[in-house]
């Protein structure tokens, strides 16, 4: 795992995840940094079973600069900023099934959007953001804070 202050070339970072490049995880804002990329294997790997699962995955933002994660409204500390976290575009036919292959993956930490779902490897956690918890309530049939998705095993 490392932090990069723009994103290096493929063969350098030994690239082996084929539907995800470093600039599409990397700091959008081109404005405070050159691109911030900060790469960790694991979550490259879980992003990629995520994807087998359910095909194309919109990356709707990866790694934040500081000062883009606070443009943003981002909390401080935020995985976005320290290491890396994708929210993934998500729409009400998807919801249910895109939970699940998160999970699946072993992403643990889990903030539910209206239009996305945040993922990254924390610390287990989960979180709403305002007015979306009751889509993903409709969605799935429960409540996805009081009774966590559990992974299926071998469902790929
Ligand atoms: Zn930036
Ligand atoms: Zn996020």
């Amino acid at each position: 795992m490392a932090l990069f202050s723009s994103p290096p070339p493929a063969t350098q970072l030994g690239w082996r995840w084929p539907h995800f490049s470093a600039s599409e995880l990397a700091c959008p804002c081109r404005k405070h940094c050159k691109g911030e990329y900060f790469h960790d294997p694991r979550f490259l790997d879980a992003l990629e079973a995520m994807r087998r699962e359910m095909g194309p995955l919109p990356i709707r933002s990866g790694h934040r600069c500081r000062v883009h994660n606070a443009a943003v409204g981002g909390v401080q500390n935020s995985y976005h900023t320290k290491a890396i976290a994708a929210d993934i575009a998500v729409t009400d036919k998807n919801r249910a099934r895109l939970l699940q292959a998160a999970v699946n993956a072993g992403f643990t930490g889990l903030g539910y959007g209206r239009s996305f779902l945040h993922v990254d490897l924390g610390p287990a956690r989960a979180w709403t953001y305002p007015g979306a918890l009751g889509f993903w309530v409709r969605a799935l049939g429960f409540d996805p804070m009081r009774n966590p998705v559990k992974p299926h095993k071998g469902s790929a």
